[in-house]
């Protein structure tokens, strides 16, 4: 007998027949012996309808209140779940996130899970009853009282921080595909079903916009090895599990907030490689790739800054040994890059850096959590270590940095993240499901296919800050007055050309955020321009990021190139780029998002047959 934790998201309950189906599938579970802890969404688009209505109310509706009215949509679904359990025969009893305890931070419509009060829930599952409790919502310690929200899509996170809480065996997330696919199947049909995928993969996927998962969902089940499968609530399929590493041991206090950092790792054996004043438009990054992939150079970082006037930065890394190779690869390619029109210093050129370093922190627990790079940057800004480039991920932010600084950088952010030194990887096996088939059991690193999934995120803006002052503490000036507003960032690219400004070296830097807070982030960014010496901070709403990710692309040339041949075959400027170990993010112009996703999508051969249906 196993105690199972199913979430059933706003589709699956979408009608009276759906909610019956639902309770059918309940006391299913129920008869095969198995003790179930239910976890609802709202209806339908229930929340999408009491957002509207607050809207019509205020402009700027009230954060508190706006908790009050959107946590009422699950109060529905789950008193009309229990009453379908009931008339199937089954006792069930539904509970509010105040009345089970689940217990979060006083922060309005995004609040993190502290930890949960599990006995009255243990109380009732004694009495063999299913327990039916609201996602999405939770309540604060304080005497108050207050009914807080997590975050839209947030009832997977309710779901899965149960399943820690109560040690549940694992968790099923039931939804309306059959399980987590290559990409989003309402934008491309032929997307195929993923059998399972790591957690550290999916991770990145649900960060970059497939909204299948809750990020922060998969960021619990990670960190305390929370066994999680994906299903359709519609069929009888399998699915999709997500595997997590065995996790180190946490305590169910601060369960959302507790430690975000593991580990600190560096690479002293970096090459930096620079093309400076490429010319802007489709076709370029994939020439230049497709060189370096012919070559068989593995190339490790990869950023293309905001362009100047009408020529691009692009920039990569590479291990120190074949940076002689990478160069000659770049000299090579240099005249056939230039434009006809440019006349002798707008011509692009060739950079070499030998001796860097790339240090990270790495961990899940960074997710909508900006502090924790803004923190990383200080630290380096303290040590007096200057940044030169800065690749973010959900499980790690890397700096590159001179070579020369990395024992001090280093020592530093161990000190600052209280990390110790050589912990040793743990290398304990994945905890799975006891009902997880053999032939499902964690594939190692060299089978893993080299991209997973496509994902696209049409929500981001991007904002530019010109002129800014290149030297230790610039980023952790810039990024920790955004972390002060809570405002998370992603793809910060600082331009590879140096301007002088009044005999200070200055560079552009450029980065991602989210839509509803680039307003915001560029106000306040631009009252701070004076006091720190920056210029102008320009604003460009009509972005879209394009991503690929996959465990396998680590140590396999050529799938940047091949990412950026498809863009270039269909006419599709790349404006930004920027890479993790694990992921290659574009930033295209809005109007080409969808097109840009189904072009990936096919170039990686991860188009099935058939076609998937979504229920409308
Ligand atoms: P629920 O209400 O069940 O939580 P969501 O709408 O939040 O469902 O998430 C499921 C939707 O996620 C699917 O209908 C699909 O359109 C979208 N989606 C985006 N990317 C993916 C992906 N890679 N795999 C599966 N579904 C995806
Ligand atoms: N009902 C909430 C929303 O629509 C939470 C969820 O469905 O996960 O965002
Ligand atoms: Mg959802």
């Amino acid at each position: 007998m196993a105690l199972i934790v199913q979430k059933y998201g706003g589709t699956s309950v979408g009608s009276v027949e759906r909610i019956q189906a639902v309770a059918q599938r309940v006391c299913k579970t129920v008869i095969a012996g198995h003790s179930l802890v239910v976890v609802l969404s709202a209806m339908g688009k229930t929340t999408d309808g009491l957002v509207k209505l607050a809207y019509e109310i205020s402009q700027n509706p009230n954060s508190r209140e706006m908790d009050m009215l959107l946590s009422t949509g699950e109060q529905i679904s789950i008193a009309l779940v229990s009453m379908a359990l009931q008339e199937l025969g089954h006792p069930a009893i539904s509970l509010t996130g105040a009345q089970v305890g689940i217990v979060t931070e006083a922060d309005h419509t995004r609040a993190r899970i502290l930890h949960i009060e599990t006995q009255r829930i243990q109380r009732h599952l004694n009495q063999n009853k299913v327990v039916v409790v609201a996602g999405f919502q939770g309540i604060t310690r304080t005497e108050e009282l207050e009914i807080t929200t997590l975050g839209r899509g947030g009832s997977d996170t309710s779901a899965v921080a149960l399943a820690a809480a109560l040690h549940a065996d694992f968790c099923e997330i039931y939804t309306d595909v059959p399980g987590i696919l290559t990409t989003d199947p309402r934008l491309v049909p032929e997307a195929q079903l993923i059998d399972q995928i790591t957690s550290n993969e999916m991770l990145e996927l649900a960060s970059l916009g497939a909204k299948v998962l809750h990020p922060r969902a998969v960021e619990i089940a990670r960190n305390y090895g929370v066994p999680l499968v994906v299903r359709s609530s519609w069929t009888d399929e399998p699915g999709t599990w997500v595997i997590s590493p065995a996790p180190r041991p946490r305590a169910l206090v601060n369960l959302e907030i507790a430690r975000s950092v593991d580990e600190i790792e560096f690479d002293t054996n970096q090459a930096k490689v620079s093309m400076l004043r490429v010319p802007d438009k489709p076709g370029v990054a994939a020439r230049l790739f497709g060189e370096i992939a012919r070559q068989n150079v593995d190339v490790d970082l990869i950023i293309q800054s905001i362009h100047e006037g009408n020529t691009n930065d692009i920039a990569f890394t590479v291990m120190a040994p074949i940076l002689k190779k990478a160069e000659a690869v770049a000299q090579a390619i240099a005249p056939v890059l230039r434009s006809q029109k440019a006349t002798e210093n707008e011509e692009a050129e060739v950079m070499v850096l030998p001796n860097i370093a790339k240090v990270s922190i790495a961990g899940a627990g960074m997710i909508g959590r900006p502090g924790v790079a803004a923190k990383m940057f200080a630290t380096l800004a303290e040590a007096g270590v200057n940044i030169q480039m800065i690749s973010t991920s959900e499980v790690k932010v890397s700096c590159v940095i001179d070579n020369a600084d990395c024992d001090r950088a280093v020592a530093s952010l161990r000190t600052a993240f209280e990390i110790e030194e050589d912990k040793g990887n743990l290398t304990l096996p994945p905890s799975l499901p006891p009902s997880l088939p053999h032939s499902l059991s964690p594939s190692l690193p060299h089978s893993l296919p080299p991209v997973r999934g496509v994902a696209l995120d049409m929500k981001q803006a991007r904002l530019a800050i010109r002129q800014v002052q290149d030297r230790p503490g610039t980023a952790a000036k810039i990024f920790g007055l955004l972390a002060e507003h809570n405002i998370s960032v992603d793809m910060i690219i600082q331009s590879q050309r140096c301007r002088m400004m009044n005999g200070i070296p200055t560079r552009d830097i450029a980065f991602t955020t989210a839509r509803i807070d680039a307003q915001v982030a560029q106000k306040m960014l631009q009252q701070s321009a004076a006091e720190y010496g920056w210029g102008e901070v320009v604003l460009d709403n009509d972005i879209a990021k394009v991503s690929i990710v996959g465990a396998g692309m680590v140590g396999q040339p050529g799938i940047a190139a091949t990412m950026f041949e498809a863009l270039s075959q269909h006419q599709i400027n790349i404006q930004m780029i920027a890479t993790s170990e694990i992921k290659i993010s574009c930033v295209v112009a809005q109007e080409e998002g969808v097109k840009a996703l189904q072009v990936i999508h096919t170039a990686f051969g991860l188009a099935g047959s058939q076609s998937i249906q979504v229920p409308a």
